[in-house]
């Protein structure tokens, strides 16, 4: 009885607050089984192995049985497989000598060659950074402009990002045949292929921290994703999780002038992804912060978009395209390792994001990117309601007898309950 679980936990932050904008919704995906009508589950339903989008009930394990990705034996050799065959099929689309023809155009005249795109496995990282294929179509396009915004703006900062030369948008009825951001292949290997030593780390972490320092010198007034090239235009968020569908037409979040403004719009449209069954979680975070200005936060925490040369030297950041600007608690949130260099760098203010990292932590952790992991849900969430002191001391029993009973009028939360009672859920 887990969707009830994390509704009751939404609600006790959303509480009070009317539904927004969205009327008339679609599901962002029906499920692909054939007949069945029903919503698929966002990220969780995304099946690359038989290349579903799989609603609730075609989701349990009993129904559902490609290997999952702990099962490495298995799961690997097929998720590459089909991988390959999905790019087999964007490679067909690509009308290389159109892109050739386009990059030469650019280059005053210069011939230009691209060479042929094939599958390998070894490199594909290197060229190709992560990929997007199950996302809907039009928030792929709006990733891409947003990409290309972002890298726009960039440049008017210090931080090293590749330079965009051109890009179209799919259905731009361009020769190329695919949508496309033509841009500077940063020299440098990705960080998370290197092995380092303890020195070399330091090194990295000190650069990191420049970057930090010098986004934080571009406040914006808005929460959002930059959208529009050439300017510093903060539009809704381009991320899945923050968009909805209505009368056929994307509708996301934002831009949003208060945080608060941000976490009630958020957390109410995954309150009702909830109860539309597309989405069991949530990930948006509640801070005390009155700050009211926003910073860009690129959002990978691995490691992969750092590229560097062999003495660790950042040469480049990539995969910018899920960038978006968050409070400044949010957006400076980083290993602990930051707190003593930023400190050095005499930036003791930004050092104090980092220290009180840890609730930030807790709360994208324990109702954010999925809760398959129920053990460390519950020992995430209990730091939390401990941190903020609200709940705090409950077990999970307890606390879920209390949260029922706090929101027994709660007409949405008895719907998935009656739901769960009727084995809707596994
Ligand atoms: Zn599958
Ligand atoms: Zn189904």
């Amino acid at each position: 009885m887990r969707a009830p679980a994390a509704y009751t936990f939404l609600a006790s932050f959303a509480c009070g607050y009317q539904t927004p904008q969205f009327s008339s919704t679609m599901p962002m995906w029906t499920c692909n089984v054939q007949s069945c009508k029903r919503p698929a589950v966002r990220t969780s339903g995304d099946c690359i192995i038989c290349n579903g989008h799989l609603c609730a009930e075609r989701l349990r394990p009993t129904v559902h049985h490609c290997p999952g990705w702990q099962e490495a034996d298995l799961y690997d050799p097929a998720a590459h497989k089909a991988e390959q065959e999905e790019l087999a099929k964007l490679f067909e689309k690509i009308n290389t000598s159109a892109l050739a023809a386009r990059a030469s155009s650019l280059q005053n005249g210069i011939p230009c060659s691209i060479p042929s795109f094939h599958y390998d496995r070894e490199t594909q990282f290197s060229v190709m950074g992560g990929m997007n294929y199950h996302v809907n179509f039009d928030l792929q396009m709006e990733l891409a402009g947003c990409e290309v915004a972002t890298l726009d703006f960039l440049e008017q900062t210090h931080v090293t990002a590749p330079k965009v030369f051109d890009f179209a948008l799919e259905g731009d009825s361009d020769p190329v045949g695919v949508g496309y951001i033509l841009m500077e292949k940063m020299p440098g290997i990705s960080l998370n292929q290197c092995r380092y030593s303890e020195d070399q780390m330091k090194k990295v972490i000190s650069q990191l921290a420049d970057i930090y320092i010098e986004l934080h010198r571009f406040p914006f007034d808005h929460l959002g994703s930059l959208d529009q090239p050439g300017r510093s235009h903060i539009g809704p968020f381009a991320r899945e999780i923050l968009t909805d569908l209505a009368d056929s037409k994307m509708q996301a979040i934002g831009p949003c002038s208060s945080l608060e403004e941000y976490h009630v719009a958020s957390i109410r449209l995954i309150l009702d992804l909830i109860l539309r069954e597309e989405l069991y979680t949530q990930q948006a975070a509640q801070t005390q912060d009155h700050h009211q200005t926003f910073y860009l936060k690129h959002a990978d925490d691995k490691g992969d978009h750092i590229l560097v040369d062999k003495d660790f030297n950042i040469t480049g950041i990539i995969d910018w395209e899920w960038a978006h600007t968050i409070s400044e608690a949010v957006a400076f949130k980083s290993p602990m390792l930051f707190l003593p260099v930023l400190e050095e760098k005499g930036y003791p203010h930004m050092a104090e994001y980092v220290r009180k990292g840890r609730v930030q932590h807790q709360f994208a952790f324990s109702c954010g990117y999925d809760i398959a992991d129920w053990d460390g849900f519950l020992g995430l969430f209990r730091g939390l309601r401990d941190t903020v002191g609200v709940d705090n001391g409950l077990n999970w029993t307890d606390w879920k007898v209390a949260a029922l009973d706090r929101y027994r009028n709660d007409m949405e939360l008895q719907l998935l309950l009656s739901r769960a009672e009727q084995n809707c859920y596994t």
